[in-house]
């Protein structure tokens, strides 16, 4: 579970998260969407402390995160995140991108990381690119590679920031159908995304973002179906 209230945050001049609140219970996808611009990376960063809110508070699992009282590396472990542009470590191979953190970050042994890792590959349907390197793998395998890195993680809430707008058409359904399999298992989910059709079948909420306010909430069936405001209405018209 995550919660956010009245979060907000500024870049200089520049107010880019207004008394924010969202909520995302247990097992619950939610789909952000909204124009360039809106806020939903920055949302997305403050949610993980990437990037740190001026004010307002996160819950996670009912604990409030405050930087007196946590450690933000740990809290990250956490939060899962997935780029667009995966960030992937070049120089090891798939598996080395998957036990790394496992290891260096939380101390676990070799062998559990290996046999955890290799099953998380097995997972995301690419067992047989074990000791491949990332640049010899599509944008879809890599993406998916960065999903089972996340994953390796344990995180309780996992964050997907456009996690397929970098990738060829073709290779979009392969990384949505991962995702699709994630929230099937009860992964809590917050996915910033273009993909209306993902979210009207997999979102139990749509948010809909606009200048830094959210400015409705609904189950994807209403929002995209019966928007109730003029401004979320005008948003769909232009991407749908
Ligand atoms: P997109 O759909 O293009 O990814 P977005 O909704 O994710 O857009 P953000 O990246 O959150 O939007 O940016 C929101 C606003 O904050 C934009 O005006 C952006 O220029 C500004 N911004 C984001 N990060 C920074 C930063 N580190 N320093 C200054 N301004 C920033
Ligand atoms: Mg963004």
């Amino acid at each position: 579970m995550i919660r956010v209230e009245k979060l907000n945050k500024s870049f200089g001049d520049l107010h880019v998260l207004k008394d924010i609140d969202f909520t995302v219970k247990e097992s619950d996808v939610v789909c952000l969407i909204g124009a360039s611009g809106s806020g939903k990376s920055t949302l997305l960063r403050c949610l993980n402390y990437l990037e740190l809110k001026d004010s307002g508070t996160v819950i996670l699992e009912d604990e409030e995160i405050k930087k007196e009282t946590h450690d933000f590396n740990k809290v990250r472990q956490k939060v899962g995140m997935v780029f667009q542009h995966f960030h992937l470590f070049p120089h090891k191979t798939v598996i080395g991108n998957i036990i790394e953190a496992p290891i260096q970050v939380k101390g676990q042994n070799k062998e559990e990381a290996l046999e955890e890792g290799r099953a998380l590959l097995k997972k995301v349907g690419l067992e047989d690119k074990e000791n491949v390197y990332p640049s010899k793998l599509s944008g879809g395998q890599k993406q998916r590679v960065a999903i089972a890195r996340a994953l390796a993680m344990k995180p309780d809430v996992m964050l997907f920031d456009e996690p397929t707008s970098a990738l060829d058409p073709e290779l979009v359904g392969e990384v949505l159908a991962t995702m699709k399999e994630l929230a099937k298992d009860g992964m809590t989910m917050v996915v910033v995304t273009h993909e209306m059709g993902f979210a009207k079948e997999v979102a139990d909420w749509v948010v809909y973002l606009h200048d830094g306010k959210i400015v409705e909430v609904g189950h994807p069936d209403e929002l995209f179906d019966h928007p109730k405001e003029k401004r979320t209405q005008e948003f769909l018209n232009s991407v749908l």
